[in-house]
């Protein structure tokens, strides 16, 4: 063997190594509760515990190992505990992340049908199985006018939205150019939202930001009346972003209303639903999606509330053509029979990037594993942990419920106001026995409490509240 040989594991190496990450990541999961929730780490900490210069000589497995436990366990935040009710959940479940790893093992690119049929096929499988589980509208389902893809965030769902509005928008005439074109959100929509329309290249002063009503959700008059204005300034509306449970406070878009108004000037609707879109695997929170069978796309994170590890979003749109016509481009080098046959989906052609990974695995060994009646067991549970957290809060005299509980997310405050809020949100997440972040509505100070990580339990909302207890003293 040459000496510039690198040192590659074989199968049986590879072997051995991965029982010792299996290992590694159920003690992890075993250990979970014992670590504060919040990293405890100073900015720079871990940086200045690693050696700056990479080894010359390759080392041992254990070495990393080793690092692993000691240096990189302490400077995470830990997301998958229990005791972890910040931002939204972002999920890894057992059978998901072993579907990710099979996905890293098999190492395929799934950029068109040809360079690997299973991942695009089974991705259009796992995407028609959730128009049914999840009760979206028939015409997602990919034998149909429209169909999902895959994405990896929410992020690069409205982004590719945003281009294919732009794109539609412009092709009702060929005189007018992006400068023309308007688009719409509230100050409550995601900033991906924001951030996707000015990558596809709309300046600020042509994005509205239109009025809320008192549950955070936009005006649908507001949204008819600035379309209105617009047009008759000469501009060309071309998008809405409408959320169905926004991240401040789940505040959900009248999406029927506006559609309604799109629809009659030709308004791409994207609905962004990344957090509460999985919860209408259960039929009694469909009327969540009342008008979504009107709007031009939808997507919603399984990697957020569904059991799945990051990333996963899924995104729908009611005719295929408006999305892949935007993205689609074929150089020679990609050229195959299978793509010109036009029996195909070439998914690179859904989505911003050209690579792309065997993503549907996880949510298939998600999907088999718990059953479509153990994902709603799953949703229902979070569901009556935060009724108990919202009853643990009315019964108190020092706190309040701000905002009304939508689906569990309970937003709540101190009586004593903003400033006594705060101070208890920053002592008890230093104090790492649990971790849950803040907004602010209406210029209030509120903490948000989402039970929402896979292993949390009853006990767990009771030490949860007997923290706030003590803090209110
Ligand atoms: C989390 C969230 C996003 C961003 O999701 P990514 O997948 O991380 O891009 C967008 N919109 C809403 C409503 C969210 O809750």
């Amino acid at each position: 063997m040459s000496k510039n040989n690198p040192k590659h594991l074989n199968p049986e190496q590879f072997r051995q190594k991965g029982y010792q990450m299996v290992d590694l990541i159920a003690d992890y999961m075993q250990n979970i509760e014992q670590y504060p929730v919040l990293s405890q780490v100073e900015p720079g900490e871990v940086y200045s515990s690693l050696p700056t210069r990479p080894p010359e000589q390759g080392e041992l497995f254990q070495n990393v190992l080793n690092d692993v436990n000691s240096k990189i366990i302490p400077g995470l935040t830990h997301w998958q505990s229990p005791n972890f009710y910040g931002y939204f959940p972002t999920h890894a479940s057992g059978p998901s992340i072993l579907g990710d790893f099979l996905s890293s093992g098999f190492g395929i690119q799934g950029m068109l049908w040809s360079t690997s049929p299973a991942c695009t096929e089974l991705e259009t499988l796992v995407l028609d199985w959730m128009v049914d589980i999840a009760g979206l509208p028939e015409h997602f389902h990919s034998s149909r006018s429209g169909g999902g893809v895959i994405q990896d965030s929410a992020s690069s769902a409205a982004l590719c939205a945003a281009v294919a509005a732009r794109e539609k928008a412009l092709s009702f005439d060929s005189k007018r150019n992006i400068t023309d074109l308007t688009a719409y959100i509230s100050g409550h929509t995601h900033s991906s939202a924001e951030k996707s329309l000015k990558i596809a290249g709309f300046r600020d002063e042509q994005i509205r930001r239109l009025n809320v009503d008192d549950s955070f959700a936009i005006k649908g008059d507001d949204f008819a009346r600035r379309v209105k204005i617009d047009i008759d300034n000469g501009f060309i509306p071309a998008f809405i972003c409408a959320t169905i449970g926004t991240t401040s406070s789940l505040a959900i878009d009248p999406i029927r209303e506006i559609s309604e108004v799109a629809s009659k000037n030709q308004i791409w609707v994207h609905v962004d639903a990344a957090y509460a879109g999985s919860a209408t695997v259960c039929p009694e929170f469909r009327n969540l999606l009342d008008g979504v069978e009107l709007v031009d796309s939808y997507c919603f994170n399984p990697h957020k509330w569904l059991l799945t590890n990051f990333d996963s979003d899924l995104f729908y749109v009611a005719n295929k053509p408006d999305l892949v016509n935007a993205l689609t481009i074929t150089p020679e080098y990609l050229r195959n029979k299978a793509t010109e046959s036009g029996q195909v989906f070439d998914y690179s052609g859904w989505q911003i990037s050209l690579g792309r990974r065997f993503r549907s695995l996880k949510l298939w060994f998600v999907i088999r594993h718990y059953g479509v009646e153990g994902l709603r067991a799953h949703i229902r549970k979070h569901i009556e942990l935060a009724e108990h957290f919202e009853s643990l809060v009315e019964s108190n005299s020092s706190y309040e419920i701000f905002h009304p509980r939508v689906l569990n997310l309970v937003c709540f405050r101190h009586k004593d106001g903003n400033e006594k809020t705060k101070q208890i949100l920053e002592k008890i997440n230093s104090e790492g026995k649990i971790f849950l972040t803040h907004t602010i509505l209406d210029d209030m100070y509120v903490m948000r409490f989402v039970p929402g990580a896979i292993h949390t339990e009853m006990r767990h909302i009771d030490s949860a509240w007997a923290e706030f207890v003590k803090a209110a003293v």
